[in-house]
């Protein structure tokens, strides 16, 4: 069964507002073993909207759209998928009653233009929508579905869940496709295709697409089965060999983010974490204690951004810096360790490195970063020269600091 999905509404082709109800639709319909194969957002025009529908009927089984359902002119998704069908439109003298009862609970008189939220494609059925005016409707047609869906989000979601999900369900018929995601740190992503490609290409079933972020690469496999067992066997059959050839970097496989799995260890351990940070500004900090818990391993996060900063809370020596580079092997050390000690906690990070655009030099170019840990995860430096924005190499330096915890706790090689 393949699906498309259509956002309806000029205002989602603006930078001002994304289309968040594919995500919302494209992860429940895999939830059910249905793949979307087809997205389109398309803009309130007639013309458009019924070219989109066309295409979509054409090529796909289960066609849902949000949006357009609404009283005003530009609201104009009933009249183009009634079109797209060849099928006429029928205002629905039940529910335009019901209508103007709701508008009358609240003391108000319903609009004329509001009448055509009772219109009906001929043989839909419609679809209570409990939170608006605009009903849903699904119609049948030569053995494809069409839903069409109000836009927003708190409407559409609760009313899908509860009104559309069993019907995509029975479609389904029992199908699951089930994803796993590998999740590695500190890796590029050619480097990690080049490793698994010769792996993955020789199955067809799981599927595997490769997923590059700022210090992170995800592999998605996707596997269609019979049921719940078979998936999972087929995708351990693919999983086992990649992670033997990635060789201890696949840190999740649960959804579970590289912070999460360091914090994790450490609650396991009963250990306790301080950092130093300078170029990433209190960044892995943040991502320590965004995970709930935290409280229990993360003792304390510094920044120290000056030079007079490392001197005053962690007593570089001036020499030190005079002598090396605040961005230097020896001054991450220092910072690790007494980050540490200061904190009495069991592990140390330091992080100093060039966050650019500016500041950079031939020796010391934008993007170097020195990262240190120190205690009982082992004492370890790592000089990284990461690519990108600011941004990211601000990203990809919290993402290495982690990543170096978290091989440390587990006595996996330095990187
Ligand atoms: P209503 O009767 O409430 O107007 P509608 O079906 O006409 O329902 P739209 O007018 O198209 O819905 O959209 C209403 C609002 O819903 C939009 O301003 C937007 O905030 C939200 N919305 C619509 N489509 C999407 C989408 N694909 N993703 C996220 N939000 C959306």
């Amino acid at each position: 069964l393949k699906a498309s999905i259509l956002a309806i509404g000029s205002e989602l082709l603006t930078p001002q507002r994304a289309d968040t109800n594919a995500l919302f639709l494209t992860r429940r319909l895999l939830e059910v073993g249905v793949a979307v194969a087809l997205r389109q957002t398309v803009a309130d025009d007639m013309q458009l909207l019924a070219a989109a529908f066309r295409h979509a009927l054409a090529t796909t089984d289960l066609v849902i759209a949000t949006g357009g359902l609404g009283p005003t002119e530009d609201d104009l998704t009933r009249e183009a998928a009634a079109a797209a069908l060849g099928r006429g439109l029928t205002r629905d003298a039940a529910y335009l009653d019901a209508l103007r009862e709701r508008f009358a609970r609240y003391g108000r008189v319903m609009a004329p233009v509001n009448e055509k939220q009772a219109d009906l494609i001929d043989g839909a059925v419609l679809i209570k929508n409990p939170r608006g005016t605009a009903p849903a409707q699904s119609v049948e047609s030569g053995g494809k579905l069409l839903v069409l869906l109000p836009g927003p989000p708190g409407e559409m979601e609760p009313l899908f869940d509860a009104q559309v999900l069993p019907l995509v369900r029975q479609r389904a018929q029992g199908a699951v496709l089930k994803t796993r995601v590998l999740r590695i740190a500190s890796m590029g992503e050619s480097e990690v295709e080049q490793l698994v490609a010769p792996i993955y290409k020789a199955f067809e079933n799981p599927r595997t697409t490769i997923l590059g972020g700022a210090g992170q690469v995800e592999l998605h496999l996707v596997a269609e089965a019979a049921d719940e067992a078979e998936a999972d066997a087929r995708i351990e059959a693919l999983a086992r060999p990649i992670r033997e050839a990635l060789a201890g970097r696949v840190y999740s496989e649960d959804g579970k983010d590289l912070a999460q799995v360091v914090a994790a260890l450490l609650k396991e351990r009963r250990l306790t974490i301080a950092v130093a940070e300078s170029c990433t500004g209190g960044q892995l900090s943040a991502r320590l204690t965004d995970v709930p818990g935290s409280s229990a391993y993360f003792e304390r996060g510094v920044i120290t951004y000056s030079n007079a900063a490392k001197a005053d809370l962690l007593g570089v020596p001036g020499e030190l810096i005079a002598e090396k580079g605040a961005v230097s092997e020896e001054v991450a050390r220092v910072m690790a360790g007494a980050a540490m000690q200061s904190a009495r906690a069991a592990i140390g990070v330091g992080i100093t490195g060039i966050a650019g655009p500016d500041g950079g030099t031939p020796e010391k170019p934008v993007g170097l970063v020195y990262l240190a840990l120190a205690g009982a995860a082992g004492d370890r430096v790592r000089r990284a020269h990461f690519p990108g924005d600011r941004d990211r190499v601000r990203q990809q330096a919290v993402q290495a600091a982690l990543e170096m915890v978290r091989r440390g706790l587990l006595k996996l090689a330095p990187l």
